[in-house]
């Protein structure tokens, strides 16, 4: 997650930046040079992926960084090996990790109420 919020992710922009001779356009939608900004903002796969706005802020963040961590492994797994997975596939495991993870910490006071949120 730091190194996302730190701008650290070898993007193909930055991976350019650096002289290395790759393309530049996202490796996920390729409609747009490939940058955190992009990958994690405004890629239509991360778009599909996001939460509402209304939501409560503790379930934002455990979203946030899930859908950080799904985005940049799908963008990987298309860089390395050409496979996109479905963002509805994604999705379930975002799901699944939000799901457990407020069940992990449910008795904790940030956390009641947020399975509610998640599930409505
Ligand atoms: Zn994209």
């Amino acid at each position: 997650m730091w190194v996302t919020n730190l701008n650290r992710l070898p993007t193909r922009d930055r991976l350019s930046s650096w002289g290395m001779q790759v393309p530049t356009a996202c490796c996920i939608c390729s409609t747009n040079p490939e940058s955190r900004d992009h990958l994690m903002l405004s890629c239509s796969f991360a778009l599909t992926l996001c939460s509402s706005p209304s939501a409560p802020m503790q379930l934002r963040m455990l979203v946030v960084q899930a859908l950080v961590y799904s985005v940049w492994r799908q963008r990987n797994n298309m860089f390395h090996n050409q496979l996109i997975t479905p963002p509805l596939v994604v999705f379930r495991d975002i799901n699944r990790h939000v799901i457990n993870t407020i069940n992990a910490f449910r008795t904790r006071k940030k956390f009641k109420d947020l399975m509610i949120f998640w599930l409505i």
